[in-house]
């Protein structure tokens, strides 16, 4: 079949196809432990249900408005002053099916063919390849110095001509690392002097730890949202829990959120009603929910940071936010696709190259699942690798005897 060459040669999600074979194993009643994916394991907020299930039993279920229901961007607004300090109109919303589509319709929005758009690594898989969907060229900025923060001088030296975004995910996806606020502040006043977008996914903000806080990027301009070159990306999928309603939006200037509201009547015509129901109800409902999720999370990332520590050979710098880490195995090994791979045929752990986020030699660690997964799921890592844990670990019901160290 000839297919296009463009959309061939767009990588598969590393993540999702993991988690698929992660689901096969498990299917198969092999005792996996799936440290890859990304979602925290609370059941749906309440409020977000009720919401849900009011609008199915109304029978009236049909197409919305392309750019998001009315009443739901009335929460994005509120939400927008009281995280943002920004006065936003519901013409600088737009509703998307997942921060993802979000992500996918800025950047088709704004890039021409052979446009830049700086990347920092390590980076959330997707934002490569979404860039080339959209032929343009990403531009990766790594840090030097073996930490997870870029430094700004580099950043600045990847600029050209071409350049047209910057692309900002604080705390960050896969080392759950928050920029410091002075990164953030000349990153803004870089955009602001050259006229390149920061877009500024901030899917993880509340998610963060020890009284940490991701700041927002508006801090840094007195800019309004009509007149920033700010661009911000949200959602309900980390902070609620809420990954399969797949509902994100984008927060921006008014003409371009005109513009993306045409790409997606042309694409999606919007997100579904009952989806959208259950957004509006999350964010109007009992945020303590946000505070539950956190606190349990900080506290695998606590557990986590302590089993790790017996591990003499690993690197690991102590994730601020998020729900991952990313751990430096180069002491066993280079390589960490084939890493992945030893460790899910030998532990049957599931984990995720560093390759894929642009940090070879490291794997990313998902801590969103229960206390069990992560104690379980690192016993047997150090099992699989470090001659100095017990040569012999339970594997669900089966007794194993580590016979290649
Ligand atoms: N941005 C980042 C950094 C993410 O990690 C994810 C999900 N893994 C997304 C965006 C996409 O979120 P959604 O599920 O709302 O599409």
């Amino acid at each position: 079949m000839k297919l296009n060459k463009l959309a061939r040669e767009i990588a598969e999600s590393p993540t999702l196809s993991l988690n698929e074979e992660a689901r096969i194993l498990h299917e198969r009643g092999e005792a996996v432990i799936n440290l890859g994916i990304g979602e925290p394991k609370n059941k749906t907020p309440i409020n977000a249900i009720l919401s849900a299930a009011a609008k199915l039993t109304s029978g009236e279920v049909k197409y919305t408005p392309v750019d998001g229901v009315p009443s739901l961007k009335k929460a994005i607004v509120r939400y927008t002053e009281e995280n943002y300090d920004r006065l936003a109109g519901p013409e600088n919303i737009l509703v998307t099916n997942g921060a993802k589509q979000s992500l996918f319709n800025i950047l088709f929005s704004l890039l021409s063919p052979q446009d830049q758009v700086i990347i920092l690594a390590p980076y959330w898989v997707s934002y490569p390849e979404i860039v080339k969907m959209c032929t343009a060229r990403p531009v990766i900025v790594t840090p030097e110095d073996g930490t997870f923060t870029p430094r700004f001088e580099d950043i600045e030296k990847a600029v050209t001509a071409d350049t047209r975004v910057v692309i900002v995910n604080s705390p960050n996806n896969p080392s759950g690392v928050i920029y410091p606020p002075a990164l953030l502040e000349k990153l803004v006043d870089l955009c602001e002097r050259k006229s390149i977008h920061l877009i500024c996914d901030d899917i993880y903000h509340k998610l963060t730890f020890d009284g940490k806080e991701a700041c927002p990027a508006f801090r840094f301009t007195k800019k309004d949202i009509e007149n920033s070159h700010i661009i911000i990306v949200n959602g309900v999928a980390k902070i609620y829990g809420m990954t399969g309603f797949r509902v994100g939006w984008v927060v921006a200037p008014r003409e371009f959120i005109r513009v993306m509201t045409n790409v997606t009547a042309q694409t999606t015509s919007g997100v579904s009603p009952v989806s959208q129901a259950a957004a509006e109800g999350a964010l109007n409902g009992l945020q303590s929910v946000v505070e539950a999720i956190r606190l349990q999370i900080q506290n695998n990332r606590d557990i986590l940071l302590q089993e790790m520590k017996s591990f003499n050979s690993v690197r690991l710098v102590p994730p601020d936010g998020t729900f991952y880490a990313l751990p430096d195995l180069r002491a066993y090994n280079y390589n960490s696709v084939e890493l992945s791979k030893y460790l899910l045929k030998k532990a049957l752990v599931v984990t995720v190259p560093g390759k894929d986020f642009g940090m070879e030699g490291h794997i990313r660690l998902s801590y969103s699942g229960t206390v069990k997964d992560v104690t379980e799921g690192i016993a047997r890592i150090k099992w699989a690798l470090d001659p100095t844990a017990p040569n012999e670990i339970y594997i669900g019901d089966k007794k194993m005897v580590r016979d290649w160290l």
